[in-house]
């Protein structure tokens, strides 16, 4: 069964209160857990690339037939979308749709305003012509992802308003506290400023950063309009750990599979910690192979 976009999927989720994790991968075996986890849960879930890491991964051919191939072969019966996270430029998200990816953000939050939404409607015409869904971004998530370090910048509403009504995007990344990586104390997100944006703008609303929000900020972002939840250091510490664990206590071992299986169960735990926290347990609508 091919990928889904993630259009339809949000909307339920927001509707019904509860949201779908994005997991970032990191190769074939991470793609392999969250799949496993997914159906498991019987929870839709989207498998993401962040732009960054695409050529490390092998490109975005080589990703999309992995994941395919994979879905096959796991017989995966649960809506699954393809997503770039962090789309770099115009061409990337395009290549990304020509490759056969079900969803695209493109990040022009780094950009003025104008270029922002001029970039983001290319991309949404593009995409939207092959099915494929859109996420932009407005205001910055802070700290550090795949190597890039940046500031937190809160999302203006009136420029949310904007980049919605004139690109017609699908998901609204409003940044409002939140940062990549670990935070330093206690995250505080902007709920006054989410409630309003998600009024608003009227369409499902993205938290990125969300790894380290406790369970009660998420259940409030998720009240507030938010249907998309990304993790990714939340795994990538967890795998990290459990390698670095398994090294000390098994000095002798030097297999690849026997080094890294314990760091997958580990990350495939905090999968599924997070899918039930969103709520998304059981949400996949039963669907033919
Ligand atoms: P974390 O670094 O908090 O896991 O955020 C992931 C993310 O937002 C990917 O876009």
């Amino acid at each position: 069964m091919a990928f889904v976009s993630m259009t339809h999927l949000l909307k339920e989720a927001q509707k019904n209160s509860y949201a779908v994790g994005q997991f970032n991968i990191n190769g074939l075996i991470w793609a392999q857990a969250i799949l496993r986890t997914a159906e498991r849960l019987k929870s839709p879930v989207i498998i993401a690339s962040s732009d960054r890491i695409v050529d490390y991964l092998g490109g975005f051919r080589t990703i999309v037939k992995m994941i395919d191939s994979l879905m096959k072969e796991m017989e995966i019966t649960v809506p699954v979308v393809l997503h770039l996270d962090h789309g770099q430029t115009v061409e990337r998200c395009m290549a990304a749709v020509d490759a056969g990816y079900s969803s695209v953000m493109y990040d022009g939050s780094h950009l003025p305003i104008e270029e922002n939404i001029r970039n983001t409607k290319k991309v949404a015409e593009y995409a939207h012509a092959k099915f494929v869904s859109v996420e932009a971004e407005v205001g910055s998530v802070g700290g550090m992802e795949d190597g890039l370090v940046g500031g937190i910048k809160y999302a203006d509403l009136n420029e949310c308003v904007r980049l919605v009504k004139e690109t017609g995007i699908d998901a609204l990344a409003a940044a409002l506290g939140s940062v990549h990586g670990k935070y330093q104390g206690e995250p505080v997100l902007g709920f006054d400023e989410m409630q309003a944006i998600s009024r608003a703008v009227g369409i499902p609303l993205v938290l990125h950063g969300a790894s380290g929000i406790p369970l009660e900020q998420l259940k409030r972002a998720i009240a507030y309009g938010h249907a998309k939840i990304n993790i990714n250091t939340e795994c990538n510490l967890a795998w990290r750990e459990a390698l670095q664990k398994t090294l000390e206590e098994n000095p002798a071992i030097f297999e690849p599979r026997a080094l890294l299986l314990p760091s997958i169960a580990a990350m495939e735990d905090i999968v599924a910690e997070k899918i039930t926290e969103f709520g998304a347990v059981n949400r996949a609508l039963q669907r033919v192979k």
